[in-house]
């Protein structure tokens, strides 16, 4: 669904969306549609919404009005042109990859990725995608790799686990020079940290799931265009999704080919989920970074802490750069302990923050990367990652910071 960004405050938006549109009965939240299919009662509108002359939904696979509302709050939040939801963010990223690269062409991607986005391109390489993985802390290594057969470059805000920023500015001057579509993962800052469109971003990512949905209860993923990229200027968008509006159509062809053909389709109930839980994002966000600020403080002055990669800390490598481009430095970060201090025990000793593999919920959330996350791909993959194997990454949450710090200070012993 297409909205144009509204001249309020970002919460102030997202909590009006839904009555900015007629909505049944008064109702405040957008109604779950749980209907498979929509009827019309004149023949020449259900064809005219399938050949997208007419908006309207036609099968569930393809969206329903409770998806379509939270797509409108996305696009609010990010201040782009439209978005289509998926039921994760895998299913959104691999939309992307199926729907705009055609065999023969060439993507560069950070070296640094979310570990099952780094799996779905070994998938594409071995179904003959061809991809180039580089340092994206480093502009001119992405520069460095684009060929003649160049036509997409995929790059994370803030890398998972250990925090490297992308020259995301840099990057994006990179990507206009040779007319490249710029794919920015934004879920580990989200559009209240960072809207990747000030970078000139084509496309941008969010894992609905992570800060957006923000209570750990529901999956989803999306993609916004920008509105930034000249589409008539791209040779694989099909001439089916050549609309009046060149700013649709991609996102046309992602939702037809990608939801059409793959299926990853976002339910109603999880889109109601990710549009309460995207009410508080700021609130969330502003509390989670500050506990995050103050944790890697105490690791860091920890003497049974040997290193904390935290964005927020001026020994961080790309400390200024994450200055300059976020609100604050996210809400994630690694650390290694002390020769001799093992990281299993102090994860035992835990007792507020949780073991567990998901980031970007309200609670505090620790894992031990090379032995879980990590632990597919093998030590040298880990190595060249620079992954340590005493590496702990911590996700950290909305707690009281006192707890918090108590917790992790009594941890450490
Ligand atoms: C979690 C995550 C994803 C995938 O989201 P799912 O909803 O779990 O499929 C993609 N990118 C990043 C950066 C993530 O953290």
């Amino acid at each position: 669904m297409t909205a144009p960004t509204p001249a309020r405050g970002f919460t102030t938006a997202i909590l009006h969306s839904d009555r900015d549109s007629p909505i049944e009965h008064g109702a405040l939240h957008k109604p779950l549609h749980v209907s498979v299919a929509y009827a019309y009662k004149d023949a020449h509108d259900l064809a005219a919404v399938f050949q997208g002359r007419q908006p309207g939904h036609v099968y569930g696979r393809q969206g329903n009005p409770t998806t379509a509302a939270l797509e409108t709050k996305v696009t609010a939040m990010e201040g782009g042109v439209a978005t289509v939801s998926f039921a994760t963010g895998m299913a959104a990223i691999g939309a992307i990859m199926l729907t705009l690269t055609r065999a023969g062409d060439h993507v560069v991607a950070s070296r640094y990725l979310f570990g099952n986005t780094a799996s779905l391109f070994q998938t594409l390489e071995a179904h003959g995608g061809d991809v180039t993985f580089v340092d994206a802390t480093d502009a001119a290594a992405v520069e460095a790799a684009v060929t003649p057969r160049t036509r997409l470059v995929f790059v994370e805000t803030i890398a998972n686990p250990r925090t490297q920023v992308a020259d995301l500015a840099g990057i994006g001057e990179v990507c206009a020079r040779h007319g490249l579509v710029y794919v920015v993962d934004n879920t580990m800052t989200s559009p209240w940290l960072f809207r990747p469109s000030t970078v000139g971003a084509s496309l941008v990512v969010n894992a609905l799931t992570k800060y957006i949905g923000g209570h750990g209860n529901a999956l989803g993923g999306s993609v916004t265009d920008t509105g930034l990229f000249d589409w008539t200027r791209y040779p694989a968008i099909h001439d089916a999704y050549k609309g009046a509006n060149p700013k649709l159509w991609a996102v046309t062809q992602i939702r037809k080919k990608g939801l059409r053909d793959w299926g990853g389709t976002l339910s109603a109930e999880q889109a109601h989920h990710l549009s309460a839980g995207a009410e508080t994002l700021a609130l969330r966000m502003d509390r989670q970074c500050a506990n995050a600020l103050a944790l890697a403080r105490c690791l860091a002055a920890h003497p049974s802490v040997r290193a904390v990669h935290y964005p927020g800390l001026p020994t961080h490598a790309q400390h200024e750069r994450a200055r300059t481009l976020f609100r604050a430095a996210g809400a994630l970060m690694s650390f290694e302990l002390a020769d001799g201090v093992d990281p299993f025990a102090f994860l035992n000793r835990l007792r507020v923050v949780v073991l567990s593999s998901n980031l970007g919920d309200n609670r505090t959330l620790a894992i031990p990367v090379a032995q879980t996350i990590f632990w597919e791909m093998g030590r040298e993959r880990r190595e060249a990652m620079g992954i340590a194997e005493s590496l702990i990454r911590v996700s950290v949450g909305i707690e009281d910071e006192a707890d918090l710090i108590a917790d992790v200070e009594r941890a450490l012993g």
